[in-house]
């Protein structure tokens, strides 16, 4: 714990590290060594991580990297950081991310840019560590911790995985409680952890993860020994390459990538064949109808009156100034435009037209899923991300359908509510990392691990 404090205190160039907590850490790794002391030792115990700001934990600020919730300190703490410190693990502080999960850079968040700690090739050039979990990857990726959480609604922990050379995995919906996250679109949301190797997060699923009546959603499942499960071995496991997921200009590097994964499978002794998922090609419009109407929903709560901040008001002005003053300099501009989409698809005259729409064409997406893996598919391998990590401004604001395109490969997995992997698994030619990913059944992380195990 303190060889982390230090390594946080030397890298604020990152930004990762958005509220340190040095006392609690302290505190914490001294009571995670009376644990063993007294013969205790549970799985994370005294292991120093980070939590992304998204999580609510008690006492400590937690603004989803956003101004209107500046000055809030929770008097909970989210599940899923309660279950970490229960096991043990030792909480450093809040990570940076884009605000309200809202991205793919972490371009968006109130505190500035994470930065990834990987250079391309020999320049200067800071790139952005992918988002929304960017604080988290980069401080997994630069040693400040030795694991983080995420929350991935659209690929938010797999793509930040991917562009930093870490593993993140996003379990089947349903698996960790959503209690205390703040919420960007409910019906997608899921934490998970972010780490160094694949055993590092199956330590770490297994810690988070558990039955939680105070999440209506959360699963009532036993929760399996993920570690125990990882044996490598992958003979007679059949992993479908779907199709659909070959884009039109990809770059050589990231073809490249998917043939040496596949290969290296099919040598572990997979079976591997090719697949159709066939609604792939609405999945992007889908998810950009879905989860703004849910954010838009989400995001009514932050009106001036209960959370955070509240915009100076002039002599005469009313509620209605109060909350339209408060959200305007309160919410960033991609958090606006969401609220916006999202208002518009659920307004009465287009709700049939956009937001039922798009739910039916999630149930195809859905099915296309179960009908692969009812033809005895195990797992599906694609890329993780379109290509590298990119430059900070490099994709801009004013275009934002550029930055959504990063998502091509991951939003399925969370429409779906399926278990989703990013493993880092080569390199671009400017030494960039690179990542897989692989889609398993419902509830079979373990399984899922394994694979990607195979594939580390
Ligand atoms: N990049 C996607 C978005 O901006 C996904 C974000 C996430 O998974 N939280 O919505």
């Amino acid at each position: 714990t303190e060889a982390c404090l230090t390594a946080i205190e030397g890298a604020d160039a990152l930004n990762a590290f958005v509220h340190k907590t040095p006392d609690i850490a302290l505190e914490r790794a001294k009571a995670a060594d009376a644990r063993l002391a007294e013969g205790e030792a549970p799985s994370m115990c005294g292991l120093p991580v980070g939590i992304k700001d998204l999580f609510c934990t008690k006492g400590v600020a937690s603004q989803a990297a956003s101004k209107i919730l500046e000055g809030f300190l929770p008097e909970y703490e989210s599940t899923v950081s309660q279950n970490l410190a229960d096991a043990g693990a030792v909480m450093l502080g809040k990570l940076n991310m884009d605000e309200f999960a809202m991205g793919s850079s972490n371009e968006t968040s109130v505190y500035g840019n994470a930065i990834n700690p990987w250079r391309r090739g020999n320049e200067d050039t800071a790139l952005t560590p992918g988002g929304s979990s960017g604080g988290s990857a980069s401080a997994v990726a630069a040693d400040l911790c030795l694991a983080a959480t995420g929350t991935d609604t659209g690929g938010s922990i797999r793509q930040p995985a991917a562009f930093t050379g870490t593993v993140g995995i996003k379990p089947t919906y349903g698996r960790c409680s959503r209690w205390g996250i703040v919420a960007f679109a409910s019906s997608l949301d899921q934490a998970g952890p972010m780490t160094k190797s694949v055993r590092d997060a199956a330590i770490m699923l297994e810690a988070m993860c558990g039955h939680d009546p105070k999440d209506s959603t959360s699963a009532d499942l036993a929760v399996p020994d993920f570690e125990a499960m990882l044996t490598g071995d992958i003979k007679g496991k059949t992993i479908g390459i779907p199709k659909e997921y070959r884009l039109d200009g990809m770059p050589d590097e990231i073809e490249q990538l998917w043939s040496d994964g596949t290969a290296m499978l099919r040598d572990a002794g997979a079976k591997i064949v090719d697949i159709s998922l066939p609604h792939t090609k609405y999945a992007l419009p889908t998810y950009y109808v879905i989860a703004p109407a849910e954010a838009s929903s989400n995001l009514a709560r932050y009106d001036g009156v209960r959370y955070g901040y509240r915009a100076k008001l002039e002599q005469g002005d009313g509620i209605t100034e109060m909350y339209e003053k408060t959200r305007a300099e309160g919410f960033g501009h991609e958090v606006q435009r969401r609220v916006m989409i999202g208002t518009y698809v659920l307004s009465a005259g287009f709700y049939d037209a956009y937001y039922n729409k798009a739910r039916k064409v999630r149930t195809l997406i859905k099915r296309d899923f179960e009908e692969a893996f009812a033809a005895g598919v195990d797992a599906i391998l694609t890329p993780a991300t379109p290509s590298a990590a990119f430059g900070l401004g490099e994709v801009t604001d004013d275009d934002p359908v550029q930055m959504y395109l990063n998502d091509v490969f991951t939003v399925t997995v969370n429409l779906a509510g399926l278990p989703g992997i990013a493993v880092p698994t080569g390199v671009d030619r400017k030494g960039l990392p690179l990542g897989l990913q692989l889609i398993g059944r419902p509830w079979e992380e373990g399984d899922l691990l394994n694979t990607a195990y195979a594939l580390e």
